[in-house]
């Protein structure tokens, strides 16, 4: 099997990673590419089961609840404040049409909808179109879908907590290629370059596995690209304080199944630890503007 980023077969690691955010029985492994650092999930799942993975009555990002929609609007409004920041930076016109491709429930369009300004789009296989407002529009729809691309021609299209999950990433270059010059594509996908995912190893959540099929770091990311001339691209990185809290949270149900002393003291040690990565960020941004 082949790194899916820079299709090299050789590895310098393997790692089994239990399901412990959704306690299902599945232990995935992963591996770490020698040639680009990439990690990448190995192929032992069949189609059912990876459908079922993302099942809309337990899957969160799908299916929200309290704690989980209050966590994630802190996040997206945070995640709001990078993306206006790249808005004024590459002076992207008003009215500003956005679309934020695979938007699950929506939480990072809605709070870029608060402001009237602009034109907001979530495109998700799974969304609720009931919840379309003046200025958002949920379209219930595959990313694979680049008619409404065509028909909006957004200046701003966001891919967030999305590409980890895909093993053929060629669909980024799919939309590039229909989108129009001067508009901005921004990619947001957890870093496996953190001080997090050192501590917590196999109950990382930033593996979220068995779901996660790929993470980057700063350089390989850029691999994914078909022809860099085309775009000028900058990486940037945010800090995500929740990776690390499902982490610790991992680190408890994995105490839990199995009674070990290393386990307890990480876990004792992990309120120092949950701001570990503020420095040495645990999110990338990859932002992509077609010249
Ligand atoms: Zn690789």
């Amino acid at each position: 099997m082949a790194c899916s980023i820079c299709k090299s077969t050789g590895t310098h690691d393997s790692i089994l990673i239990k399901d412990y955010e959704y306690n299902t029985k599945h232990i995935t492994q992963y591996y770490v590419c020698s040639n680009c650092d990439g990690i990448y999930r190995n192929k032992i799942l069949n189609y059912n089961i990876e459908k079922s993975l993302y099942d809309k009555k337990s899957y969160k990002p799908v299916k929200g609840g309290i704690i989980y929609d209050l966590l994630k609007n802190i996040n997206s409004y945070y995640e709001k404040i990078f993306i206006l920041k790249y808005l004024k930076k590459y002076k992207i016109k008003n009215p500003t049409k956005i679309i934020d491709m695979a938007c699950g429930k929506g939480y990072l369009i809605g709070k870029l909808a608060k402001n009237l300004n602009f034109k907001c789009f979530g495109i998700d296989i799974n969304v609720d179109t009931e919840n379309n407002t003046n200025n958002i529009n949920f379209i219930q729809s595959s990313y694979t879908n680049l008619d409404f691309i065509k028909n909006i021609k957004p200046n701003l299209i966001i891919i967030n907590n999305f590409i980890e999950h895909m093993e053929d990433h060629s669909f980024i270059n799919n939309i590039l290629d229909v989108m129009e010059n001067k508009s901005l594509l921004i990619i947001i996908t957890p870093n496996t370059n953190t001080n997090g995912k050192k501590y917590f190893k196999d109950c990382w959540s930033g593996f979220h596995a068995p779901r996660h099929k790929v993470i980057f770091n700063e350089r390989n990311i850029q691999n994914i690209l078909k022809s860099k001339n085309n775009y000028q691209t900058e990486i940037r990185f945010l800090y995500d304080p929740f990776t690390n809290l499902i982490s610790t949270i991992n680190l408890f149900k994995k105490l839990k199944n199995d009674l070990s002393f290393i386990t307890l003291i990480k876990i004792l040690i992990c309120p120092f630890i949950l701001f570990l990565d503020l420095i040495n960020k645990n999110r990338i941004m990859m932002v992509i503007r077609k010249k």
